[in-house]
């Protein structure tokens, strides 16, 4: 406690991010559901070009190794960076609406998804008008919910680990749930979706996406029906940019128009230059993104396989990670053995799923590793 505090400083209790180690590259690191593969190519390559903007050279002929040797050259190229971006993230956005096909004026750019989240608490949901959740889902909501006083009421969850939908049906106030949810790996179908929309044709219904790009339906495609749907996704999952901080979201006009007056009394200028170029070659390089979403989906399989030969249990998985149990073994002792063995995973202390493990998928390689480390730690225990 600082005297400096104010009340609300001193009585938050902020998000717990997993365990960023200093040097990534010396842990089996499958804590905080990033991708395992690197972006596509054509992002870095964005990025140099972005750099390179205002010269007249040619990034490609330039190479590192004149960038490593010329002063003058190393001033000239990133003189773009003086200058503010573009507000709107125009270049992004456009990508975003060719893909999705969707209009400008549907389409709204955070500097991660985690921003617009919280764009949303201050837009949509205050003291008098409560929002909710299921219990079991991103710890974020609460921490937003608290700071920004929004009361949010936690919908228990129903035979473990599924959201309770006749639960939120039957209650008031806005509602935010991610599709497939986390950390419970689990979907809603969106038929599921569309009662909960039609429940609350006068409050907003945020539908985090941040995993729907390994199962379950978007509800992007509800978009025309329903003016009370805010869509959010991000970039830093399937499409490997969590370094970079990109994240959108889709819905009506007047919703985004909600998100762009508090980003305007926030920060004018929520991603930077090169987050913007990144973000726009990354949603247009289908081909690669559909690739390593490909390869994650197989090892998904492979190691949900393998876990369960060893005794886990866990739900179908509709995400980039599983959420695993074992009947004769504690959760956090496993988590603990494997952080001796320099392999992160997640482990949550908290009520109904402190016997859990959340597993991101890694590579192949990474998983056979994990796998033969729990077959020791399990045999030990
Ligand atoms: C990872 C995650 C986010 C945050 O994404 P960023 O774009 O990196 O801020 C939001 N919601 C859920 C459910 C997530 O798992």
């Amino acid at each position: 406690m600082s005297r400096f505090w104010n009340t609300k400083t001193r009585q938050i209790e902020p998000y717990v991010a997993g365990e960023q180690p200093g040097n990534p590259s010396e842990w089996i690191k499958l804590n905080t559901n990033e991708n395992p593969y690197p972006p596509s190519p054509a992002v870095t390559e964005a990025i140099m070009n972005e750099l390179y903007a205002g010269t007249d050279m040619d990034s490609e002929k330039v190479g590192n190794r004149v960038l490593k040797v010329s002063n003058t050259v190393l001033r000239e190229v990133g003189d773009v960076l003086r200058f503010y971006p573009n507000p709107d993230a125009d270049d992004f956005l456009e990508a975003i609406c060719e893909r999705f096909s969707l209009r400008r004026e549907q389409v709204f750019a955070g500097n991660g998804s985690d921003e617009i989240l919280a764009f949303s608490f201050i837009a949509f949901w205050d003291r008098d008008r409560p929002v909710m959740a299921p219990a079991v889902s991103y710890s974020f909501y609460p921490v937003y919910a608290d700071i920004f006083d929004i009361p949010l009421k936690r919908v228990p969850m129903t035979n473990g680990l599924e959201v309770d939908v006749d639960g939120i049906i039957s209650g008031d106030g806005g509602v935010v749930i991610a599709n497939p949810n986390a950390p419970t790996s689990v979907a809603l179908t969106l038929h599921d979706i569309r009662r909960i929309l039609d429940s609350r044709r006068n409050e907003v219904v945020l539908v985090d996406e941040a995993y729907i790009d390994y199962g379950g339906e978007s509800a992007i495609t509800l978009l025309p029906e329903y003016e009370n749907l805010l869509v959010v996704r991000t970039l830093s999952k399937s499409y490997s940019l969590a370094g970079m901080r990109v994240g959108f979201a889709a819905g009506s006009p007047e919703l985004i128009e909600g998100l762009r007056r508090v980003r305007d009394s926030f920060n004018s200028y929520p991603l930077d230059r090169l987050a913007i170029a990144a973000g726009a070659a990354a949603i247009r390089d289908i081909d690669y993104f559909e690739e390593s979403r490909e390869m994650v989906l197989s090892t998904r399989a492979r190691t949900a396989a393998e876990l369960c030969s060893l005794g886990f249990r866990m739900p179908d998985s509709s995400t980039n990670f599983l959420f695993v149990t074992h009947p004769d073994h504690a959760a956090k002792d496993i988590f603990m053995h494997l952080r001796e063995r320099k392999m992160l995973v997640r482990y949550f202390n908290k009520p109904d799923i402190d016997n859990y493990l959340r597993i991101t998928i890694g590579t192949d390689k990474e998983m056979d590793l994990l796998v033969s480390a729990l077959k020791e730690i399990l045999a030990e225990e």
